[in-house]
């Protein structure tokens, strides 16, 4: 298959070699679990269990009527301690399940369907909303949302995104390697929901043994590995089908206007797991790295498990952490506290160094225009910069600020250190705000 690319990226240092080899361990869950009711893009669930209620492992705990919802499941069993308002790690507070794990590890009864071949698109895409599956990428978007596009577009790609391109994260890399199949059963699974042929993997050059691994369980699947130049963002849903398919999404639109469904290989695996062993969406696999880690891992943990004990777990170095992230260096969340969970949306925790946020001082713009070069998304970041200043939100509307994907790649290159994403995430508030 051809590589086309995408216009515009950065290189920046990837970080990988720290965890890329590293089997990924299993992490004793933690005697305390919080799990928020916000983990997805949609509506917040209200919980279904009461204070002193015993659960079970895996069983549903957080439903909502919203068309923009999906489910939450209890990752251990044990007794319903508190609901409460805690701090979380998407910004404010969410709503909070804490169950004090017994350490049983039982489980309750699986729903699951083994020969999904023989089941409609209706009872799949019911199951996976049932399972809590939302995209493994980051951005969790309920999948089952995402699986049942519009019925005037017509899909003839599934892609899938293996790329990996956050610099440190190895958690899809280490999926990849070590339960490749599931990620080929899933991929057989959504292709007969969406009724098309066609799947490609898309890899970064830089996973090269991931690559090798999902080329061997592809064979005489029908299903394509595509390796892709090392550059980011392309992980990025638009600049991923530009990329391998050379197909351009048009402004405003989704994915599936140009005929196509992007998952992450993670996705895959979690429909394998939901639909096939019954198993709902309760762990993720966690790349704990930065210079402040002293033995930087990639951990399979439960949702709900404090980022503290991570950081225990691999050693941190508080006394020289200078930022906490949850996610990448480029578009992951900043973290004031480590009293918050792992999420559905977390693949990684970074403590970093001073020397790794390479923090300095913003100074005046100086017009090189190295912002405008690398924005994947044809934009103006500068101008961003310049009318956040201003609070003139109404013109950043005008500059097309909503198609920014706030992938930091003009923050990353600009010499003046302007902080370009910043801006951009303010004025894209203040615009939201300004329409309701
Ligand atoms: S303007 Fe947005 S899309 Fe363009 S480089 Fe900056 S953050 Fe990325
Ligand atoms: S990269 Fe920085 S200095 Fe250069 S034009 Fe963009 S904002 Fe200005």
């Amino acid at each position: 298959m051809k590589f086309f690319g995408f216009k515009g990226g950065v290189h920046p240092p990837d970080n990988k070699a720290q965890t890329a080899k590293l089997v990924t361990e299993d992490m004793v869950s933690p005697k305390m679990v919080y799990v928020p009711m916000q983990q997805h893009i949609g509506a917040p669930l209200d919980p279904i269990v009461k204070i002193g209620e015993r659960v079970l492992k895996g069983q549903k705990i957080a439903d909502s009527k919203a068309f923009m919802s999906t489910t939450i499941h209890a990752p251990v069993s044990g007794v319903v301690k508190k609901i409460e308002k805690r701090v979380f790690p998407l910004m404010g507070q969410a709503n909070t399940v804490v169950i004090e794990n017994d350490g049983k590890d039982e489980w309750c009864e699986l729903e699951k369907i083994e020969n999904w071949k023989e089941a409609s698109t209706e009872e799949l895409l019911k199951l996976i909303r049932e399972k809590g599956i939302v995209g493994i990428g980051g951005a969790s978007f309920p999948t089952h949302i995402k699986l049942n596009p519009p019925k005037d577009c017509k899909i003839d790609t599934l892609l899938l995104n293996g790329a990996e391109c956050e610099p440190y994260l190895n958690s899809d890399n280490r999926l990849m390697l070590e339960d490749p199949k599931a990620i080929v059963e899933g991929i057989k699974i959504i292709k007969k929901i969406l009724g098309i042929d066609s799947a490609i993997i898309g890899i970064e050059e830089n996973k090269p043994e991931a690559i090798a691994s999902m080329k061997k369980v592809c064979e005489g699947t029908g299903i394509e590995v595509l390796p892709l130049h090392t550059k980011y963002p392309q992980g990025g849903e638009k600049q991923l089908i530009k990329a391998a398919l050379n197909r351009e999404v048009p402004s405003g639109k989704l994915p599936a206007a140009v005929g196509v469904v992007v998952q992450n290989t993670g996705t895959a695996a979690a429909i394998y797991r939901g639909i096939v062993l019954g198993q709902p969406l309760i762990e993720k696999i966690v790349t704990v790295s930065g210079k402040a880690i002293k033995e930087p891992k990639n951990l399979r943990v439960v949702i709900g498990t404090p980022f503290s004990e991570l950081l225990e777990k691999c050693g941190v170095d508080r006394e020289k952490v200078d930022k906490l992230v949850m996610g990448g260096p480029m578009m992951g969340m900043a973290q004031f506290t480590e009293d918050v969970p792992v999420i559905k949306g977390t693949g990684g925790l970074l403590a970093l160094t001073d020397e790794e946020t390479n923090y300095c001082k913003p100074q005046a713009c100086i017009s090189c225009g190295k912002c405008v070069d690398v924005c994947p998304m044809n934009l103006v970041p500068f101008m961003y910069g310049r009318l956040a200043i201003k609070e003139e939100w109404d013109n950043m509307g005008q500059y097309n600020l909503m198609d920014c994907i706030e992938c930091g790649s003009c923050a990353y290159i600009c010499p003046a250190n302007r902080p370009l994403t910043e801006a951009i995430k303010i004025g894209k508030a203040k615009l939201r705000s300004m329409k309701k």
